[in-house]
């Protein structure tokens, strides 16, 4: 999410990253009435007066989600708790859910979506499992919260190590964002070293560290993003464009022996989708050995999602130390980081690294946690994520570039995304060639063909297994639609 995401309660992070805080401008509202008197939530354009700007057939009468909104803006700032889901990147009235089950999502007007955020990822074997939600009714007989260890924490942690395949030991906490903090707070005790190298365009949560400006300069010392960071908490982090070894040995060059950790997302999702080139990932295994720093693959959003072992099990390489979050609550807020054994025995209160939750390892979320990755441990299921991710990517390249537009896109697994640009797109500076207006155009467009994606040209997309190939052909159908008339 986030990049550009970033700034919706989860997520500064996708929309937001790399970004100015001062560059979120809203888009001018499209054109979408709201029929006061009716009670469909669909309702043909024929029968009405109505000039719609984008489509022809069907209009989206959002009128509840309007007023909850509306009441929400003076609740909430921007009347929400995530700031991407505030729909200021593509402008419009954002869509209120009332619920949600297998690939589909309802809204309080009753429209219904085929749904490609899923709660921005964790929702990967369809919303609202049945048997995920048996074993959480189960769970709540027995309480809550326990503040005190359970033996849910183990099965959930033994499956984790089990999958991962550089976690030795595991700590549960209850985001991303605190798994980040957690985690890099870790490799500078750990190595008795401040700095920090992140990239552009790669969202770790909110925490004061990662906010910061990615300057054209490679080697350029971090300026906090966001007003409320102290220069003091992001002096140490160096930014490097995403895929750009040689920017990331200029600086250890430049900060020999005062590097603690380089930090990234192994697959890039909160700048849109961007896959990484083997020789990035491999310099920065050798580069961080040979300076003795500590490489964290942040998988709150890869991990289980590209493959069962995440990132590192797709790649076949072994981070110091790994992220985790999103899929591995199941729906419930979890985070999680882990690696090598010597380096996690220095967490509190094995170590002296001091680090806690209230709420962590909390028995729902174990749970969710539990029941999400069994499912996902069953024959095939990564290979039918893959399939029809693919499908729907192929497809809506090749309408999109049958109505004439410039586009590029790819996916792994379940995992996905476009960018209105002939691309390639290896870095956040390349998906910023993006026509976010368009991006925009299609996004409204899209919602009232009711496929929900989204609402950032700078978030990646999410299959499940619940999405069926009729979703995924039907998609197609709609965006070759869609794509005529932006
Ligand atoms: C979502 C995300 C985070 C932050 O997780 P939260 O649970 O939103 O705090 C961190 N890193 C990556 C790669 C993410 O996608």
């Amino acid at each position: 999410m986030a990049s550009l995401s970033g700034f919706t309660g989860s997520s500064i992070s996708s929309e937001w990253a790399g970004l100015s805080w001062k560059q979120f401008i809203p888009i001018q509202k499209p054109t979408i009435s709201v029929s006061k008197n009716s009670s469909k939530a669909r309702s043909n354009a024929s029968s009405s007066s109505v000039k719609m700007a984008i489509s022809v057939e069907k209009r989206l009468i959002l009128q509840k989600s309007e007023e909850v909104f509306n009441a929400a803006k003076d609740l909430m700032p921007g009347g929400v708790n995530s700031p991407v889901r505030a729909f200021k990147s593509v402008g419009g009235q954002p869509i209120v859910f009332d619920k949600v089950k297998g690939s589909r999502a309802w809204d309080v007007d009753g429209n219904e979506y085929i749904d490609y955020v899923g709660s921005w990822g964790p929702a990967i074997i369809g919303h609202a499992d049945d048997k995920v939600n048996a074993a959480l009714i189960e769970t709540l007989q027995k309480g809550t919260s326990f503040g005190a260890p359970c033996v849910l924490e183990n099965t959930l942690a033994e499956m984790v190590i089990a999958a991962v395949p550089s976690i030795e030991m595991v700590r549960f906490v209850n985001s991303g964002t605190e798994a980040c903090m957690g985690c890099v707070r870790l490799a500078r005790a750990f190595t008795g070293r401040e700095k920090l190298v992140k990239f552009e365009g790669c969202y770790h949560g909110h925490a004061d560290p990662f906010l910061v400006k990615a300057g054209s300069g490679v080697a350029t010392l971090g300026l906090p993003d966001s007003p409320g960071v102290p220069k003091a908490a992001t002096f140490p982090t160096l930014t490097a464009p995403y895929n750009d070894f040689d920017a990331v040995k200029q600086l250890f060059e430049a900060n020999k022996g005062d590097i603690a950790t380089v930090i990234l997302e192994p697959v890039v999702g909160n700048s849109g989708f961007i896959a990484p080139k083997r020789e990035f990932l491999d310099g920065l295994r050798k580069l961080t050995e040979e300076h003795g720093t500590l490489l964290i693959f942040d998988e709150v959003m890869t991990g289980f999602r590209i493959a069962y072992g995440g990132a590192q099990e797709y790649f076949g390489m072994k981070p110091d130390l790994t992220t985790l979050g999103k899929i591995i609550g199941g729906g419930l807020p979890v985070g999680a980081y882990g690696g090598r054994r010597d380096i996690m025995e220095m967490v509190a209160p094995a170590g002296p690294m001091y680090q806690a939750g209230t709420l962590s390892g909390n028995p729902l979320a174990m749970t969710a946690g539990i029941h999400t990755l069994k499912r996902l441990q069953e024959h095939g299921t990564y290979e039918y994520l893959d399939k029809i991710t693919g499908e729907l990517v192929k497809g809506l390249l090749e309408v999109g570039r049958k109505a004439g537009h410039a586009l590029c896109g790819g996916h792994i697994s379940g995992m996905f995304g476009f960018f209105f640009t002939e691309g390639p797109v290896y870095s956040f500076g390349d998906a910023k060639k993006s026509d976010t207006a368009k991006f925009a155009r299609f996004h409204r467009g899209m919602l009232e063909e009711g496929v929900y994606l989204a609402p950032s040209q700078y978030e990646a997309g999410f299959t499940s297994l619940a999405h069926s190939l009729e979703d995924i052909q039907s998609t197609i159908s709609a965006a070759e639609k869609v794509f005529r008339s932006i």
